[in-house]
């Protein structure tokens, strides 16, 4: 029996810069030549922030509008997730390119610390996000960097406040938040099992902790991310060469553990997400 396994390639994020590693892309061109190579290397989804010409983190409506047609030309199919994260933006300017319909939207449902400051999601904020993500039709990504996010996600969900499918990405490794801590990701994978049956799953491991947590998301059968938003190194010493590089290397752990990269086709159809008529 398949379990086809979705890659999602977080792309760019609103952290890392060219002197962290060169091949993070910061320009919206560069971020459809990044992402290009990462759907042909098997990537289904990318997770997208866009950024500022000085790399700084921006939410400019018109910049997501421009990766939205880009990503849409040159990697038809391709689930397009924007990020609705703290850090592009303060307040109601987190969902400002909703309007233009992604496929898909990250959200996060609370607050926790950052390795620097908190990370704030107040829950008028989070009902703003998640009624916008409604009205367009968008499938919220919920970012879980806590078990109480997790269980919150899983309350909206049955009381209809999250558009279509539930989706919930266990984040884990995000210092001062969830250490990637293998108990605990059982612990995720079960509660998500047992008490949101229709559910589906994915985790993301950040910096070092990027393979690991991907190795357990695909031996447990869930879904993963990987990308150099997390993580700009393949080891201590290197520097990830591109985002393909490590969705190659995702790809070869769904190898490892006799699971198929799932296709674009496949993606949509797991998640529910179709393509936009
Ligand atoms: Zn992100």
């Amino acid at each position: 029996m398949s379990n086809p396994c979705i890659l999602c390639v977080a792309i760019t994020g609103s952290l890392p810069t060219k002197a962290n590693n060169p091949a993070v892309p910061i320009t919206v061109s560069e971020q459809i030549e990044s992402t290009h190579e990462a759907f042909e290397a098997g990537a289904s989804i990318c997770h997208a922030h866009v950024r500022n010409d000085d790399q700084t983190p921006s939410s400019d409506p018109e910049k997501f509008a421009a990766l939205k047609e880009g990503l849409e030309k040159h990697c038809p199919g391709m689930i397009v997730q924007f990020s609705t994260g703290g850090r592009s933006g303060a307040g109601k300017t987190r969902g400002g390119m909703l309007p233009l319909q992604p496929d898909m939207a990250s959200l996060s449902v609370g607050s926790n610390n950052f390795p620097t400051r908190v990370y704030e999601n107040p829950p008028d904020l989070v009902d703003w996000l998640a009624g916008e993500m409604r009205t367009h039709h968008i499938t919220p990504e919920v970012e879980a960097f806590d078990l109480s996010h997790i269980l919150q996600a899983i309350r909206l969900h049955q009381e209809g406040t999250l558009y279509g499918k539930l989706y919930v990405q266990f984040v884990m490794g995000v210092k001062n938040a969830m250490p990637a801590d293998k108990e605990v990701f059982d612990l995720y994978v079960d509660l998500v099992q047992h008490r949101a049956p229709g559910a589906n799953w994915c985790a993301a491991g950040i910096g070092a902790n990027q393979l690991i947590v991907n190795e357990w998301a695909i031996a447990a059968g869930g879904h993963t991310r990987t990308g150099l938003e997390d993580n700009v190194r393949l080891d201590r010493q290197t520097l990830a060469p591109s985002n393909a590089a490590l969705i190659r290397r995702a790809a070869e752990l769904c190898e490892k553990y006799e699971r198929p990269v799932a296709t674009w086709q496949q993606a949509r159809d797991i998640l529910d997400v179709p393509l936009r008529g």
